[in-house]
This record gives C-alpha cells, structure tokens and sequence, in this order.
C-alpha cells in the first residue's frame, strides 16, 4: 500500500463532468490499495475571473484582500469533489490550506511554504478517507493567522510540498496535456512529449516560461527527493517522470526556505574575449559562434548587451587554452564585418568565474544582490554577469578568485568546489536540447553609462531586490565610454513585464544618485530559451541557436547563458516564430 498524492489543475476540474471523472480516478487509485490526498486547483478560469473583479473595483487591490478573494476559488472545488467521491462511496474529507496546517510566511500572493502539519491529514487518511486539500493557500505564521496564497500557479507546490511533508511515495500532478513536452503545445504543434527531465532541467524550463509546473514545485521535489510526474487528466499513460537529483537529507521545517544557495563554484581556467562594435543585424551571433563551433572550440559563459546606436558587442568565454585561437576566429570574423562597424576584440587572459547555485535562488532577488554586494565590499569589479533562476555566475580578476570564493562561502555558509558546477550527465545518451521555451512577459531595461567601479551592480541590485523584483540576463556592456572624466558602462538586464513599472522609477532614482546615464526600457520583447544538461562539454549549441534564428532573420536584442541553457532576447512579434524556428532546428518535433 502507497501513498499518493494527486493534483488536479484548472481544466481538469473545469466542469461538474470533469469533476466526476477526477473522483472516478481517486477512486480507482484507492482501490489499487492506496490511501490517497489529492490537491485542487479552482475550477477552469476562476481565479482569472475573480482577478477581472479585483481590478473592475480597484486598479491597485491590496494584496491581503487578493487572497482572500483568490482562495475562494480552491474552496469551490474541494468541497464538489469531495461531495463526487463520497458519490462513488468513496468517503472523503475536503479541507482549506488553513485546515490542514499549511504554514506559510506572511507575505501576501507569493508566501512561501515554512511548515505543513501532517497529524490531521493521517488521521483522515487512517480512517479510510480521501483528503482533498485546497491548493495554491495557507495561513500565516503570525498570531492575526491570515489567509495566504503562493502565487499564480501555486497549486503544484502545495501539491509536492505536502508529498515533501507525508513522505509520500510519489507526487503526480494531472493537467490538460500529456506531460512535459519539448516546448508549449499550443505555439509549437508537433512538440514532442519527453519521458523524463532532471529537476534541474525543468526548473529553468519553468522560470523561462514553461508555465506547465509551478518552479517552486520542482524545487522542493529536487530538495526533499520527491518522485514526481505530469500526467494527462484524460489517460493513463505515465506522463513524464521528474527525476530528482543531488538531493541532501533536509528538515521539513522551514520548508521553502532552507538554504537557499547550496554551493559556490569557481573556475580558474577561463579567458574572456568581446568583440566590440559589430553590427546590430541578424546574423552576426551566429555567424561568430558558428566559427568557434567549426573550430571544436567550446564557448563557456556567452554574453550579448543591448544594442548602443547600431553597434552591439559580444563577450564569451573559454578555457583559457583556447583564449589565443578563439581571439584569432573573433578577430578574422570581426575583419569579415562591413567596415563602417570598425570592430574591435579584447581578450582577458586571466579571468575566473565564481557561481552560485541553487534552487533556493528562484524568486529572491535579494541572493544576487547579496553575492554583488559582497564583491564589490571587498573591491573586486564584476566584469561579466549571467543569471539564470538557479545559478548567478560572474567573471572577475582571477587573483580575485580565493578570497571572493571564500567571502561567498562564508556568507552562503557552504563549501567551494572548483570548475564542476555540480550538474552530471545522465548514464544513457540524452538530446543536448531538452526543450525550448518562450516568455512574452518580460521587459527589459537598462541604465546607461554606469561608473565602472565595484559596488555599482551590487547597488542596482539591492534596490530592485528591497523591492522583491526578480532579474533576470543581467548584462554589462563590454565597451566602455568616457564620461566627464570618468569611465562608464551599461548595465542592461530583463524584469517580469508587471515589475517595469516600479523597477523603472527606482532606476530613474538610482541615476540620479549614483551619477549615470539615461535609463531605456523596451516592454515589446520576448525572450526564447534552449535548455538542456546535454549541453554540457558540447561546442556549437548556441551556435545552432542563433543560425536559427538568423536564417528567419530575427535580430538578438541580448544573449544570456548559463551551463544547461542560451536565452536571446528578441523583438514580441518575432517571438512564436523564433520559438517554432529553434525548435525546429534541433530536431524536437
Ligand atoms: P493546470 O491548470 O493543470 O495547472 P497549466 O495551464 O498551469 O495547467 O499548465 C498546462 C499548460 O502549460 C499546457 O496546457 C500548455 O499549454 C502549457 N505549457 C507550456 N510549456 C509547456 C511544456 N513545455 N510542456 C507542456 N505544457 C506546456
Ligand atoms: N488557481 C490558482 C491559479 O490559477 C492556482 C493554480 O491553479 O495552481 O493561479
Ligand atoms: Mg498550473
């Protein structure tokens, strides 16, 4: 006999019908000899409904009233399917998050999960009986026990977050579509369903955009081990396993909180080379990276800033082995530009990379801004930065390179490791894509002619994270411009498209504090992402990717990477096809 737990997102439970055919598979998971606690969203579009009445009342609501409005939606459906199984005869117990003792922090639409009291659920499930649990809520750990949400999407979370708590034996979240797929079904048709997907994977798949699993789902799952799958609602077939990876022995308290970075890397072996000045057209990423790739050179960090009048610069680096060839392809490519982009290369022989890891980074800003900080106290300049959700990477001096891995060692209280960035390849063969993905709602700002001085970034940063607002593909522009006797850069970087407003006057605030430039925002982008561990060691990936999206003749606004995926930034209306075209181009239809 097992222990499962089951969730049911909006669709599947959309109709009074769909209710019936849910109970009707609980029910049959009972009868395979397992006790059973299923997790509901609302039903269909509700809870974007009850936003649509928020806002005809309030262009502003206060976050506490949204989830008091917004829990209600999960109360609906727990108590129809309870009421469907006990149908069935099926006893069956329906209970709110408060209910049950899902504890969480009191930060209204986006409370992390500290604690979930398990006596009341295994004394229903003792008895015999189903326990539906609402998902998406909780309770407050503060004496006023107010109503708290996870945010959009949350459901899946509570979901493996009670599975963490039960030490279930597995976790299956039920949804509209097969199981994970290569990239979105319904902008891409012949997306293909994929069997399994490392948590690390997945999760940045999910913060980029693949809004199949709620991130914070998978991180618990990759924490506390949790098998987990996504299965269709309307078949049997299993659906795509989530294999969980490098997990350590947690404690249930302080659920979601933990650790939040659980190493620091650093590579000692690197060179950085930027070819500045070249033409803002399609074609060049590609064109540069592909030339690498011919010569089986591998590109490590690639980093591309927004464009400065109709030039752009590239930065990447490499082993530092490689640094004098890789200068040669940059240099003759840059010589095969048109004349007028006069572009120049700079190579940096001595650069290391210190990153830091962990699922615990997704969705607090303040990490970043912390590992920043700590640099530039200690008066080490941060020359190239890349981001993703679960990793924060950034090239300095290399004889910066100990004290700055000891100094963030200190402060994440974890050990360094050198170069291996923690991640391993599968023993059978994988696909270097595993999936692609696309994110309409993102903008992206930039402030320019920072001062090129360490504390800058971490400034920047600190304030939009005391604002809580999430960055993401932080660049810093190669070139560097004289201003006023001082040298200066652009500092350039992605936000959620609902943050722009309020990160946009902090910066216009910042600038005129901190002394810099214009600020510039774009809120018509798109950001189009490769994810994949296969493509660890693998030269020519990225190139692959910008040939794609060259041969369409879309221009790469900005280009970030990290170890397991290259995302470009590309003007809103060229998104779908860029997404269709790069999907295309690694064979996953
Ligand atoms: P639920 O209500 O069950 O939680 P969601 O709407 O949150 O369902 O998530 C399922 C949807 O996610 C699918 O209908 C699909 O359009 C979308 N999606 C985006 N990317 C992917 C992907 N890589 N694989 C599968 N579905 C995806
Ligand atoms: N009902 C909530 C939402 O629509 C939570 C969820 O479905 O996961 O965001
Ligand atoms: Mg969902």
């Amino acid at each position: 006999m097992g222990l499962i737990v089951q969730k049911f997102g909006g669709t599947s439970v959309g109709s009074v019908e769909r209710i019936k055919a849910v109970a009707q598979r609980v029910k049959q998971t009972v009868e395979q000899g397992n006790a059973v606690v299923v997790v509901v969203s609302a039903m269909g579009k509700s809870t974007d409904t009850l936003v649509e009445l928020a806002k005809a009342i309030s262009t502003n609501p206060c976050r506490r009233e949204m989830d008091m409005l917004l829990s209600t939606g999960e109360q609906v459906s727990i108590s129809l399917l309870s009421m469907a199984l006990q149908e069935l005869e099926q006893p069956a117990i329906s209970l709110t998050g408060t209910q049950v003792g899902i504890v969480t922090e009191p930060e209204h639409t986006r409370a992390r999960i500290l604690n979930i009291a398990t006596e009341r659920l295994e004394r229903h499930l003792k008895e015999g009986k189903v326990v539906v649990v609402a998902g998406f809520q909780g309770t407050s750990n503060t004496s006023d026990l107010e109503v708290t949400t996870l945010g959009r999407g949350g459901s899946d979370t509570s979901a493996v977050a009670l599975a963490a708590a039960l030490q279930a034996d597995r976790c299956e979240i039920y949804t509209d579509v097969s199981g994970i797929l290569t990239t979105d079904p319904r902008l891409v048709e012949d997306a293909q369903l994929m069997d399994e997907i490392t948590c690390e994977e997945m999760l940045e798949l999910a913060s980029l955009g693949a809004n199949v699993l709620h991130p914070r789902a998978v991180e618990i799952a990759r924490n506390y081990g949790v098998q987990m799958a996504v299965r269709s609602s309307w078949t049997d077939d299993p659906g795509t396993s989530i294999i969980p990876t490098g997990t350590q022995p947690k404690t249930l308290t302080d659920l979601e909180l933990g650790r939040p970075v659980d190493a620091v890397h650093f590579d000692l072996n690197q060179a950085k080379v930027a070819l500045l000045h070249v033409a803002d057209r399609p074609g060049v990423a590609a064109g540069l990276f592909g030339e690498l790739a011919n010569q089986g050179l591998d590109v490590d960090l690639i980093i591309q800033s927004i464009h400065d009048g109709n030039s752009n610069d590239i930065a990447f680096t490499v082993a530092r082995e490689c640094c004098d060839r890789a200068e040669a392809v940059a240099t003759a490519f840059g010589a095969t530009l048109p004349t007028n982009s006069a572009s120049e290369v700079i190579v940096e022989r001595n650069v290391a990379k210190v990153s830091i890891v962990g699922a615990g980074i997704i969705g607090r800003p303040q990490i970043a801004a912390q590992m920043f900080q700590t640099l530039s106290d200690m008066g080490i300049n941060l020359q190239m930065i890349s981001t993703s959700e679960v990793n924060v990477s950034c090239t300095i001096a290399a004889a910066d390179c100990e004290r700055a891995t000891a100094a963030l060692c200190k402060l994440f209280e974890v050990t360094s490791s050198s170069v291996d960035s923690g991640l391993s390849l599968p023993d059978h063969p994988i696909p270097p894509v595993r999936g692609v993905a696309l994110d309409l709602e993102q903008a992206q700002l930039a402030i320019r002619n920072v001062p090129d001085r360490p504390g800058m970034a971490a400034h920047i940063f600190q304030t939009l994270a005391k604002q809580n607002i999430s960055v993401d593909m932080i660049i810093q522009s190669q070139r560097s411009r004289q201003v006023g006797g001082q040298i200066t850069r652009d500092i350039a970087f992605t936000v959620a498209a609902m943050d722009l407003e309020v990160a946009q006057g902090l910066l216009h605030d910042l600038s005129s504090t901190l002394g810099c430039g214009d600020v510039a925002s774009e809120s018509a982008i798109a950001k189009v992402s490769i994810v994949g561990i296969g493509m660890l060691g693998q030269p020519g990936i990225a190139a692959h990717m910008f040939a794609a999206l060259a041969e369409q003749k879309i221009n790469i606004q900005m280009i970030a990477t990290s170890e397991i995926r290259v995302s470009c930034v590309v003007a809103q209306n060229d998104g779908i096809t860029a997404l269709q075209a790069i999907h295309k181009a690694f064979h996953l239809g």
